[in-house]
């Protein structure tokens, strides 16, 4: 069977681009058809200037959500990394397979890097590892496919790249994955700058929509969303990427797509007022289901403990393959 495995940072709110390019299709399509871990992977909060009591707090609200979102424990196994400690055993292993220039050269890197310099913070070492540790999750299991965003895709190639490596120097121990991005809203952009990525550790803004925003604050967010200077609505990445960006939002809320989509619609006005009711609908049954687990705490940390342990029981053996083949003396 098909080993998927993906994973969302409690870095901030979870926002719609989150929902739209992974968790939704985690929850309505990977669970079932595969053998699928999901992960909060909280480590990963680490590599930039962080409060703790926060990170703990979005790690349980992150995991609440992905269960809201429709993940179910029977189908799938929901865990938080930092409780499975084969991925930080196998950071090492990959550390030692991957190159400084790769590191570099991650856009994602590069971002985040003046990102932090711009706030006045110092580098931590660990935003520059970040893409190893992210290709120890996705190895731990052997996994084949990784559903991810488009910004996810450079990552998923360095697994890729690190586990051939490994694989032709210390013989076969790892599977090589391929990411597998949505066909629509593979990148959902700031309402507000549809230039940039709606990301959840962007400065809060009135361009991130959040999976637990009000209706309300939903409308008001979508109604004000930047367009672009022409009047027809067309779809247009490079031209109009406000426009595009609402189109692509809609269609995937409501299973249209997006070049027929423009067809429809005379004004921006229309196809704003439709798309925020799309985006309401959508996030819906995710909030309700979200405030009942909320008044179940008990409930959510045992489904995170058994998801551990099964991620553990899955990981270890390919750990400790990994430990054997790079040369390192077995404890037993
Ligand atoms: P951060 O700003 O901390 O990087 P993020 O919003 O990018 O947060 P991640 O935890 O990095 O979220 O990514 C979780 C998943 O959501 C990944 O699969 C990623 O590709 C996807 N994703 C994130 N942002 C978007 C977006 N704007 N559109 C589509 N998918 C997205
Ligand atoms: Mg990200």
């Amino acid at each position: 069977m098909t080993r998927v495995f993906s994973g969302i940072k409690p870095t901030g709110h979870l926002t719609l681009g989150n929902y739209l390019g992974a968790m939704r299709r985690w929850a309505e399509v990977d669970q079932y058809r595969a053998d699928a871990l999901f992960c909060v992977v909280d480590l990963h909060a680490l590599t930039v200037d962080h409060d703790p009591a926060r990170v703990r707090r979005l790690s349980r609200q992150a995991a609440t959500l992905l269960l809201a979102s429709g993940l179910d424990p029977e189908r799938c196994t929901l865990f938080v990394q930092s409780h499975v400690d084969e991925h930080a055993r196998l950071s090492y292993l990959l550390e030692c397979v991957a190159t400084d220039g790769e590191m570099r050269r991650m856009i994602q890197y590069k971002e985040k890097a003046a990102r932090e310099q711009r706030r006045g913070g110092s580098l931590r070492l660990s935003l520059l590892t970040y893409p190893v540790l992210m290709a120890a999750d996705i190895l731990a299991y052997r996994t084949d496919e990784v559903p991810v965003g488009d910004d996810q895709t450079q990552h998923v190639e360095l697994a890729r790249d690190l586990a051939v490596r490994f694989n032709h120097r210390y013989g076969h121990t790892f599977t090589v994955p391929r990411a597998t991005p949505p066909a629509v809203a593979a990148r959902v952009m700031n309402l507000q700058d549809p230039a940039s990525k709606m990301g959840k550790s962007e400065d809060v803004g009135p361009g991130i929509v959040y999976l637990l925003d009000e209706p309300d604050v939903v409308r008001r967010k979508v109604m004000r969303a930047v367009t672009d200077s022409g009047r027809e609505v067309v779809y247009d990445r490079e031209s109009r990427p406000g426009v595009a960006n609402l189109l692509e939002i809609l269609a995937a809320c409501s299973g249209g797509n997006p070049e027929e989509l423009a067809g429809v619609y005379e004004s921006y006005g229309a196809l704003k007022k439709d798309t925020a009711e799309a985006v309401v609908e959508v996030l819906r049954p995710v909030q309700q289901r979200h405030r009942e687990l909320c008044a179940d705490p008990g409930y959510v940390e045992g489904v995170l403990r058994e998801g551990a342990r099964r991620a553990r029981e899955m990981a270890r053996p390919v750990v400790d393959a990994a430990y054997r083949a790079i040369g390192l003396l077995p404890s037993n």
